[in-house]
């Protein structure tokens, strides 16, 4: 059969200073690694048992009524200003609105040079493709909002990194690709027509109820308080929250250097490049704050008095750190098995935290054996253990669900660091079957899967991987 895309492209439609119309390049040796035939048919597909999947979605064969373009976007990188950024080496295919009514993005990414590919090549390698798919797919089942992955393909052409390795391309899925960053190369351009039409673009698409610029700031600081406590309830790490890879939509986007902790300790930096911890995993609820804050400067020029609008997005700025805490609260009381938390139960999750840091606990294993009694294994000294539990074994008393609570809000199984890099490690050989196997047990994560356990062990000392690439 022909593979059918139901095409609604509304961003194609805006004018010509949100992006540039740019084709993908076509590579040498398309192959698919694997097509996610559950999100197609979500989104309307017809006909994906069609041969020219893997040329489609290598960006070989364009699919009738695309309409491929690279977004302009700036961002502050590292806190640094960069006025100019842009899909560099990815292509937005187009639009559409599915079964379930959601409008969403299809995007290559790897698919070739664009004008804001300043110095890169506009391609990815084979790592960082298989790594995305995963995690994207593992943060989806864990039930965090995220960007979603179609297609991964071999292109059958070498990535220059650090020495060749297989090149690949990754179709992604998401609500929109709009970015904090979005926002700001309009402001800095003081274009103020294109920033209220994006802004109107914004609100139709995600945020239809909001009231005008300040409605999409306090929509878009709800989503992402709530995101951000997802993320560090399953001890996520994303790594580079850069503006330009914080999604308006508020679904996590850019897999670059994520990961998820082990051992639980709240100063953890994967990525090679953040050297000085600016992205480590406590310090995510500070920067995602940072980053809203910078939103609101961007759209304050839409507002009509800016003394009144610099005071009113400050308040709703500074409001984001409650909301925060509140967020966090209710996924960690989950996870001692508290449905209905009390500002007191901070102190009592705080201090399991504590102990867990001090006694090199596996923070996802930890969580996941409370309602088993095994918990206090995972303490170097499990008597650390004990003495904070004789506190919470009371406050449950006023929790009868505690046991249901804790399954729901505590995954077996994440996306562990070093298995992702055997993953990686065993598909540039060849053998794409470790890929499939953990893409298959982290759709379940919330199950015991016995015949998984091997997935769920922590790194021995040996297979620790202390950092990761942007790839
Ligand atoms: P990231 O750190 O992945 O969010 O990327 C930051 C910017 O660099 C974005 O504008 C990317 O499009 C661009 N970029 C990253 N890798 C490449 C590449 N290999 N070729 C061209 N542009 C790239
Ligand atoms: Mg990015
Ligand atoms: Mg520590």
């Amino acid at each position: 059969m022909t593979l059918t895309i139901p095409f609604d492209n509304s961003y194609a439609a805006l004018p010509d200073v949100f992006f540039t119309r740019q084709a993908p390049t076509p590579v040498a040796a398309p192959e698919l690694i694997v097509f996610n035939h559950a999100l197609a048919a979500e989104m309307g597909m017809t006909g994906t048992d069609d041969p020219r999947l893997a040329a489609i979605f290598a960006g070989n064969d364009l699919p009738a009524g695309a309409a491929p373009l690279a977004q302009l976007y700036a961002g502050h990188q590292f806190g640094q200003f960069n006025p100019q950024l842009g899909d560099g080496r990815a292509i937005l295919l187009g639009e559409t609105v599915g079964r379930d009514g959601l409008r969403r993005d299809i995007q290559l990414k790897g698919s070739g040079r664009t004008p804001y590919s300043r110095g890169g090549d506009g391609r990815a390698w084979l790592g960082p493709v298989l790594r995305e798919y995963l995690v994207s797919e593992a943060m989806h089942a864990l039930g965090v909002p995220t960007t979603r992955a179609l297609a991964a393909v071999r292109t059958g052409e070498p990535v220059y990194r650090e020495g060749a390795l297989p090149g690949a391309v990754l179709t992604r899925v998401a609500s929109s690709h709009l970015r904090v960053g979005t926002f700001q190369v309009f402001a800095a351009r003081q274009d103020s027509k294109a920033l209220s039409e994006l802004t109107e673009h914004a609100i139709a698409r995600h945020y239809p109820d909001a009231d005008g610029p300040r409605g999409l700031l306090q929509a878009v600081i709800a989503a992402q308080a709530d995101l951000v406590a997802q993320w560090m309830s399953v001890g996520f790490i994303h790594g580079v929250m850069n503006t330009d890879n914080c999604a308006i939509s508020g679904e996590t986007i850019d897999y670059g250097p994520c990961a998820f902790m082990d051992v639980y300790d709240p100063d953890t930096v994967f990525s090679s490049i953040d050297r000085r911890g600016r992205y480590a995993y406590a310090n995510q609820a500070d920067i995602i704050i940072w980053n809203m804050a910078q939103l609101a400067t961007a759209l304050v020029p839409l507002m009509p008095d800016t003394d009144a609008a610099v005071k009113g997005f400050t308040e709703d700025v500074q409001a984001m750190a409650t909301q925060i805490r509140t967020a966090w609260l209710a996924r960690f009381a989950a996870k001692i098995g508290i449905a209905t938390p009390r500002p007191e139960d901070a102190a009592l999750i705080g201090s399991l935290l504590t102990a867990m840091d001090e006694n090199q606990a596996d923070f996802t294993n930890t969580f996941r054996a409370l309602p088993t009694g095994k918990a206090r294994d995972q303490f170097t000294d499990p008597t650390a253990f004990d003495r904070w539990a004789e506190g919470w074994m009371q406050r449950l008393e006023a929790e009868p669900e505690a046991e249901k609570t804790m399954r729901a809000a505590n995954p077996a199984f994440i996306p562990r660091n070093h298995r992702v890099e055997q993953m990686i490690e065993a598909a540039v050989a060849g053998d794409d079957a470790p890929f499939h196997r953990m893409l298959e047990v982290l759709s379940r994560p919330y199950e015991d899967q016995p015949e998984a356990e091997d997935m769920a062990r922590p790194p021995l000392p040996a297979e620790v991987v202390p950092a990761t690439f942007c790839g």
